[in-house]
């Protein structure tokens, strides 16, 4: 199983942190290892000052594919949920100044907390999906799927154009604005519209 992570996928968030609107995805991997399931709690790693939250809807791909087309691309997925890419900013700084790869800030252990699965064609609009995260009860990102720069269809046309898609692999579609630090004690609680997927701690 494999995470396929897309960045700069909303045009806020890409804006608020300088970076430039892109013309195809961005994209990078992370191993199982990242995965953080059932609310346990994320332990802030010791090589890093900065560790911000990035609230991202996921889909979890349900059938092997590659190459695939946009106008079928929905096909490939029934459940999604929410789930937070944390990144060590500070290591992804220094990373984007020397053009080095992402892998030490993005895909360190348990850097992606991932919420409980819903069906898609259950959700009450699924063009227009609303999601949110709330840090220690206070709404500190919020989104909906409909601003998104690439629509899901596109991003899994995109990636699996150079990854085989599998059963089971997870794709986290980016973050909107308002991404910002967390520290120990934190409690972070993701949504889908008003359905709470995924509810834990930083220790
Ligand atoms: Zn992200």
């Amino acid at each position: 199983m494999k995470i396929i992570a897309i960045g700069r996928n909303y045009l806020e968030h890409a804006k608020e942190l300088n970076n430039p609107v892109p013309a195809e995805p961005v994209v990078f991997l992370m191993p199982d290892t990242c995965i953080l399931n059932n609310n346990k709690p994320f332990y802030y790693p010791d090589f890093s000052h900065d560790i911000h939250h990035e609230i991202e809807i996921v889909l979890k791909i349900n059938r092997v594919g590659k190459c695939i087309d946009p106008r079928f691309a929905h096909r490939y997925f029934s459940e999604v949920t929410v789930g937070v890419d944390f990144t060590a900013r500070d290591i992804q700084k220094i990373a984007k100044e020397k053009g080095l790869p992402w892998e030490k800030a993005k895909a360190f252990d348990g850097s992606a907390p991932l919420g409980k699965f819903v069906e898609f064609e259950k959700l009450p609009d699924s063009a227009n999906i609303p999601f949110s995260l709330d840090v220690n009860g206070k709404t500190v990102q919020s989104g909906n799927s409909a601003d998104m720069i690439f629509s899901f269809s596109e991003i899994i046309a995109h990636v699996s154009k150079y990854f085989s898609l599998k059963m089971g692999d997870l794709i986290y579609t980016g973050t909107p604005s308002g991404v910002g630090p967390v520290a120990i004690g934190d409690r972070l609680t993701g949504r889908i519209g008003d359905q709470v997927l995924i509810d834990f701690y930083v220790r």
